[in-house]
């Protein structure tokens, strides 16, 4: 007889293709659909933004607060995109349009830590069956946003549900004033150095990866990477302290949206066996950015958020060699203004070559993928990394520094280049390295194919997660 589904409520500040500033959004959107190939009925509670309201559909409320930090709430159980949500409707603390954690000025919203608080303490709440008519079996929240659920959970009675925390990325830690704490509604007991205290404020993050039942991050090598010194970020001795408390499991993506057979967003559609709408791809992305529409001419990309994290200061520095090998370049992104700045100076002195535009387009992205020979990813930490993915699954070969989740995903020499050294003369060999393999365009076209053959999706992840899951729940 078929296993009823395990119920698991997702605990997230994001989910495409709802909201997302970023991969966190992408890995809350697709789990939910390959876990339940594994018997897992994930639901998940997301803030009740704008976006997220409006594209509720059957919504029905299931329970009412008088009072979540200042103001009225309640939540709506629904379906959006395929997702079952429940959705936190809170007016004063998430209806506001746009990125999800900045205002309009660019800065954090004030009241950040109140926001995210008060989605962490509901989930907590309908952790412990708050909702009539579900009982999750177990609470899976995600980076610091959801950080607190594990606080929350741990303090509000006996024999809470097991949990899960996963970290996307350490350093983004959430940490807010310690006067924080009786608005909060956490007991001053647990605020010390093995609950979530951090160094003298209320660590959210440090709460999910002190408190949680198991702690995961997004892949092997980061997960080895932060329990050291050099990469914990503060955090490498609980992480080690955690011992097998703590794993890796590797991201995948969402092989349905990204699907170069299939994909509405690009000019042509190519696989492994019939490549020839990948030309056309290419020439549509060199036209779109008026570069100079030649098959011959080995063509770079970049799609990332421009960030110290990403390194993408050190292709700035290199650029001059990336063109004198006759390359061309084109750059989706957004953050830093200087490096904004940098990339659209480039653009403006070497029209024809290099092609930048400055902002979030999801198309262009799927365009940018389908059309570039190689995609270049020089981070300087990469927990897992989901643009190298997405090239491999769309033929680009991933030029990327062998660090996390980058190192975890790409072959150097079979599906892509991957360089050591951390500095301009570390991305400039590699740089020249693909330009000498795709001199040798069967040698290069390989490279293309075995990623392709890849499996990037998210099955053997999601049975990963599933058997995880299971275990926690055997054995609370
Ligand atoms: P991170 O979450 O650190 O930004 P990831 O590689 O894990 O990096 O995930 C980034 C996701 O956001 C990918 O799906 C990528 O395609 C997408 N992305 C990043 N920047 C942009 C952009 N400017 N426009 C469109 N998509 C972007």
């Amino acid at each position: 007889m078929a296993q009823r589904p395990i119920p698991v409520l997702s605990v997230t500040s994001e989910i495409f293709p709802l909201v997302k500033t970023g991969g966190l959004a992408d890995v809350a959107g697709a789990l939910p659909g390959a876990l339940a190939d594994e018997g897992v009925a994930v639901t998940t509670l997301v803030p009740g933004y704008p976006a997220v309201l409006a594209a509720l559909g059957g919504a029905r409320p299931v329970l009412a607060i008088a009072d979540l930090f200042g103001g009225p709430a309640r939540l709506l159980r629904g379906t959006a995109s395929g997702l079952d949500l429940l959705a936190l409707d809170c007016p004063h603390l998430y209806a506001r349009d746009g990125n999800p954690y900045l205002g309009p000025d660019g800065r954090d919203w004030p009241d950040n830590a109140l926001r995210f608080a008060a989605l962490s303490a509901i989930a907590a709440s309908v952790g412990r069956g708050a909702v009539k008519g579900y009982q999750p079996k177990l609470v899976h929240a995600h980076d610091w946003q959801a950080g607190l659920t594990a606080a929350y959970l741990h303090h509000g009675g006996p024999k809470p549900p097991p949990s899960v925390f996963t970290v996307h990325n350490l350093a983004f830690q959430g940490q807010f004033p310690a006067s924080l704490l009786p608005v909060l509604g956490l007991p001053a007991s647990g605020f010390r150095f093995d609950g979530f205290e951090h160094h003298g404020a209320i660590g959210y993050l440090k709460a999910g990866l002190q408190l949680a039942s198991h702690v995961t991050t997004v892949s092997p090598t980061y997960a080895d990477e932060i329990r050291t010194e050099a990469g914990g970020m503060g955090f490498d001795g609980l992480l080690r302290y955690r011992g097998t408390t703590m794993s890796g499991i590797l991201n995948g993506i969402d092989t349905t949206v990204w699907n170069p057979e299939t994909d509405p967003l690009i000019a042509a559609r190519f696989s492994v066996a019939a490549p020839a709408g990948r030309k056309a791809c290419k020439a549509a992305l060199q036209q779109r950015f008026g570069l100079a529409t030649d098959r011959k001419t080995l063509l770079f990309g970049v799609v990332s958020r421009l960030s110290w994290q990403k390194g993408l200061d050190l292709l700035a520095d290199v650029l001059d060699d990336v063109l004198a090998l006759g390359a061309q370049l084109v750059l989706l992104g957004a953050g830093e203004p200087a490096l904004e700045q940098r990339f659209r100076q480039a653009a403006a002195s070497h029209p024809g070559q290099i092609g930048v535009q400055i902002g979030y387009d999801e198309a262009l992205a799927h365009q940018i993928q389908a059309g570039v020979d190689a995609l270049i990813v020089p981070s300087r930490f990469e927990p897992c990394g989901l643009t190298q993915l997405c090239a491999l699954r769309y033929g680009s070969v991933p030029v990327v520094s062998r660090v996390g989740g980058l190192a975890d995903t790409v072959e150097d020499g079979i599906t892509g280049v991957v360089f050591d050294e951390l500095t301009a003369d570390g991305l400039r060999g590699a740089v020249a390295r693909t330009a000498a393999l795709f001199a040798t365009p069967r040698r290069f076209a390989a490279l293309g194919s075995a990623g392709m053959g890849r499996d990037v999706s998210w099955r053997s992840p999601a049975r990963q997660y599933a058997d995880l899951y299971r275990a926690l729940i055997a054995t609370h």
